[in-house]
């Protein structure tokens, strides 16, 4: 095999990130390779067989607050205009989600300004200085009975566990608002790529020098060769020591995808079901995609114990097992120059941009390492 500055195990947003910055900030050629047969990680579009661009691994709603990173990902893309929107099914009704003062209104049947909002919750709340879990931080922003419509049936078919079981982050993730704004994330810039997500990382490591190979697994490859500076993995770090300390959990998803012969069948990107139906959320990437067709395709999202990693579980005996891995990597980083970077090797629950940002910091340190 020929020699490569780098080996970048995981073709996602981080391993493309990686080796575009090593090949045009420092003429370093790469090696990437994925286990499975297309790049993009789980950000990854493709055509459906009904010709509508879907989201193969669930719905990426890109956003930022950086506007440095929007124009560095700018380079390889064009953008459109994030239409973020989604409705929580319950009760029987169609609200508005995340919590706004248009679903206060509807689920409560009465006007409120923001003012009179902030009094009628500070009624219903339950405060709580020293949040210690999702459930915690949920009935101290909104109470018992919006956090049993929309919160708890959700959680529970999300992740199987309580939410005091999980992480206050995890609930925490969804802002609660005193206007009648209605986009699912409150962040500054929210872009969604003009052709796709794979679109975008294909044309980012469209560089010769950077070769990827799919379909191959670390195991395969890990003990016959090595890089002349340095390997970036990207994968499951229990995955990497061999589930050393036991398994990592993490939470999988399986997705159903049904094509509709109509332009659009929700009125929504996304619609949550907190109370109904088996799956979490039915999702028509078209709202978001801004493709044009005659029909359309939904996705039905279950949640699953066994699968690929998706989420890491957000709860404290998970994060120190984490820890317990994370001193191997920091050694194996002295030790063979092993960088740990994404969601999946730091056990971290990150979204796009912050992977991106993750993936920018980790170059970073790869140069200053091979240049010290
Ligand atoms: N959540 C909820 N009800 C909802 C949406 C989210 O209780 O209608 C909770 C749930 O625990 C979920 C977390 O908030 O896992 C984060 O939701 P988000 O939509 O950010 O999850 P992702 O898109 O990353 O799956």
């Amino acid at each position: 095999m020929k020699d490569y500055d780098l080996l970048i195990v995981g073709a996602g947003p981080v391993g493309c990130v990686v080796a575009e910055r090593a090949a045009t900030l420092k003429g370093w050629s790469s090696l990437i390779i994925d286990k499975r047969d297309h790049i993009a990680g789980n950000c990854y579009d493709r055509h459906h067989e009904s010709g509508v661009l879907i989201h193969q691994y669930g719905p990426h709603y890109f956003r930022t607050n950086d506007k440095n990173l929007l124009d560095y990902l700018g380079q390889f893309t064009g953008w459109i205009p994030g239409n973020y929107e989604v409705k929580s099914f319950t009760n029987g009704e169609y609200f508005p989600f995340p919590i706004n003062l248009l679903t206060l209104e509807q689920f409560f049947k009465r006007s409120f300004t923001a003012e009179e909002a902030e009094a009628f919750l500070n009624e219903i709340r339950i405060p709580n200085d020293n949040i210690q879990n999702s459930e915690e931080f949920v009935l101290s922003r909104v109470g018992k009975e919006m956090y049993e419509a929309f919160y708890l049936g959700y959680t529970l078919k999300q992740w199987d566990m309580h939410p005091t079981e999980l992480n206050k982050s995890v609930c925490g993730r969804i802002p609660i608002r005193f206007n009648r704004d209605i986009r699912y994330v409150d962040h500054a810039y929210q872009f969604t790529p003009d052709k796709g997500f794979t679109a975008m990382f294909t044309r980012m490591i469209d560089n010769p020098l950077i070769d990827v190979q799919l379909e191959t697994d670390f195991e395969e490859i890990r003990h016959q060769f090595k890089p002349l500076k340095a390997t970036l993995y990207s994968g499951p770090v229990d995955a990497y020591f061999d589930f050393k300390f036991g398994k990592l959990p993490w939470r999988s998803l399986e997705f159903t995808f049904t094509e509709y012969d109509q332009e659009f069948i929700q009125p929504c990107v996304q619609i949550n079901y907190p109370n109904d139906n088996a799956y979490t959320r039915s999702v028509e990437i078209k709202h978001v995609t801004a493709q044009k067709t005659k029909n359309t395709v939904v996705s039905y999202e279950e949640s699953r114990a066994e699968g690929d990693p998706y989420y890491p579980i957000p709860a404290t005996e998970n994060a120190e097992l984490y820890q317990r891995y994370k001193v191997l990597a920091d050694e194996e980083n002295k030790k063979n120059k092993v960088y740990f970077s994404g969601r999946l090797a730091r056990y971290t629950y990150i979204n796009t941009d912050e992977a991106i940002e993750m993936a920018l910091s980790t170059i970073n340190d790869i140069i200053r390492d091979a240049e010290a």
